[in-house]
């Protein structure tokens, strides 16, 4: 969700900025644009568009510092107006930002009635605009940030360039920014991987800091100056080398990666005695996520011997009940940036709790004593796969710990997806028939309809299908109606007990005309759930594919979700 990049030194600004766009496109935009600072003054380009719009109408420049922006738009239609960088009325700032501002109607009037005009609907026009008003009344444009982070209620990483000075300036709250150390200068963004580099030295702001960076760096919090220390980070590769697109390559290289982490989480240290027993001491565990996050906690209570709820983190932010000081938590978030997770966190943060990501150098991992990463290395398509398989692989480990019971059935999941992998032909015939729909119903029971949800989860986001996941029983309840020669349904059952009752529902679906799909899988094993997921997620990658659409890339979605 939004990228943000700002450059500050001897950089090539027109190469690194530009470039540094491209490579943050995966977290999801709909427009883009960049500023800068030459001896002409500030200068911005910006298009409705995508980064490659950019490519083609910038011409290259020299600048002093320069900041660019993708955009997912939250506040207004994506058009023109509502594209950043803005621009103050008196033209003394420019401004990129990543957030949401809840009270942005209230600072909008204030500036209206003092004379402020606003062409756009963005909240973030209105921060650029608010800043410029505070100073013209105290002239110190970092008594300004520090006036601005008091009024504003929600998300914000602002990056600034001001007119009269070789400088870029920042402000922060929730959602991420980095200062990252380069040979030319410094570098401010919302992602370590807007920059090639394959080891980079970075801080990472925390909320309400602002400052100032040119050649030197100026950190304060409420006036005090904060002092700062690089840390070294070594990046995950993420070539796509052979595979036409992200999520082909994420979709191959999971059973390799999944198997490192099975290695790892089997060693009885990597997972400590101590939470074991913390977790099994609770009255309740509630396991919060959200989307495919939320789909692998499902799974987590289904296999634990322990009462769990399961919640969805923008539900969980918003509930009135009283916590109860005996329950623990267990957080789940692929990029350890999902803003409704971090927000959960706070609500709970003095009580028991871990967290699980892929990204160790996150805001959630900080926040957390107990944290576990499930190491499949960064994930750039927005659709999530490998990082469910992660999750999930991590969540079963922990919960067999907490039941005391052995999980060597594990140690063959990877096999069996490598031999669904060497199948792939037999995906592609079903892919071909698949996309020629418009609905499909994914049914199970048990165990199998968790994996429904995220089958289903996958179609519709990457292929466009509209696509639910219903439990077998429910079928005659409701959703048989729907049902005749266009609607086809894709069964899943792993349990030979269960076969004889889904017969009955087959038939069902094929007297009035349904189309019925089904795969079997080895029932003996017990982890052929998940193995159903894995030939599922192939088969909403090969009808995206046969469709012809951005599979990397699905409309309207972003990779982080960093706003409410
Ligand atoms: N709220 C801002 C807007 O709608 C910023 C959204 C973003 O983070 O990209 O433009």
């Amino acid at each position: 969700m939004c990228g943000i990049i700002g450059l500050v030194g001897s950089f090539n600004h027109y190469d690194v900025l530009l470039k540094g766009l491209k490579r943050l496109e995966y977290r999801g935009y709909d427009s883009s644009g960049i500023g800068y600072l030459n001896k002409d003054g500030i200068v911005i380009n910006k298009y409705p568009e995508s980064v490659d719009t950019l490519f083609k109408e910038v011409k290259k420049f020299t600048a002093y510092c320069s900041i660019g922006h993708t955009r997912w738009a939250t506040h207004g239609k994506v058009s023109y107006k509502n594209t950043h960088p803005f621009i103050s009325k008196n033209g003394l700032f420019c401004l990129v930002h990543n957030g949401t501002i809840n009270n942005f109607l209230t600072l909008k009037e204030e500036l209206i009635s003092n004379g402020y005009i606003m062409n756009g609907d963005t909240d973030s026009e209105v921060l650029v605009n608010y800043l410029e008003y505070l100073f013209l009344n105290n002239h110190n444009i970092l008594l300004s940030l520090k006036l601005l982070d008091s009024k504003l209620d929600g998300s914000y990483s602002l990056v600034i360039i001001s007119k009269n000075e070789e400088a870029l300036y920042f402000l922060k709250n929730q959602t991420s920014l980095l200062l990252i150390e380069k040979e030319e200068g410094y570098v401010l963004t919302s992602d370590v991987y807007s920059l090639d580099d394959k080891e980079i030295n970075y801080y990472e702001f925390e909320d309400h800091q602002y400052g100032k960076i040119d050649n030197n760096v100026e950190i304060y919090k409420n006036d005090i100056k904060i002092s700062h220390n690089f840390k070294r980070l070594i990046k995950d590769d993420v070539n796509i080398n052979s595979c036409s697109c992200y999520l082909e390559k994420e979709l191959f290289e999971c059973p390799a990666l999944i198997e490192k982490e099975i290695q790892y989480y089997s060693k009885s240290e990597s997972i400590p005695q101590n939470v074991i027993n913390e977790l099994n001491s609770k009255r309740k565990i509630y396991v919060i996520g959200c989307g495919t996050s939320f789909h692998a906690g499902l799974i987590f209570k289904e296999i634990v011997d322990k009462e769990v709820e399961v919640i969805l983190a923008s539900e969980f932010i918003y509930q009135n009940k009283s916590l109860n000081e005996n329950d623990g938590y267990i957080f789940i978030s692929q990029s350890g940036e999902t803003l409704d997770v971090i927000r959960s966190i706070e609500k709970v943060k003095n009580a028991f709790f871990i967290s699980i990501t892929n990204n160790k150098d996150s805001t959630i991992s900080r926040k957390s004593k107990y944290h576990f990463d499930i190491m499949v290395q960064k994930e750039i398509s927005v659709a999530s796969t490998k990082a469910y398989f992660g999750e999930v692989v991590f969540l079963y480990i922990l919960a067999k710990r907490m039941n005391d019971e052995n999980y060597k059935e594990i140690f063959d999941l990877p096999f069996r997806m490598n031999q669904i992998k060497s199948n792939i032909k037999e995906i592609e015939t079903l892919a071909y028939q698949v996309k020629e729909y418009k609905n499909l119903l994914f049914l199970g029971k048990g165990i199998d309809y968790l994996s429904c949800l995220e089958c289903s989860l996958k179609l519709k986001e990457i292929t466009y299908i509209h696509s639910e996941a219903i439990y077998l029983g429910e079928l005659k309840h409701g959703p048989l109606a729907l049902i005749n020669k266009d609607f086809p349904s894709i069964i899943l059952i792993t349990n030979d007990e269960l076969k004889e009752i889904g017969e009955i529902s087959i038939n069902e679906i094929k007297s009035r005309d349904g189309k019925v799909f089904i795969k079997q899988f080895d029932s003996s094993y017990k982890l052929s759930f998940l193995l159903q997921v894995y030939y599922y997620d192939f088969l909403a990658f090969l009808v995206a594919k046969n469709l012809g659409v951005n599979i990397d890339k699905p409309r309207n979605l972003a990779k982080s979700v960093t706003v409410e």
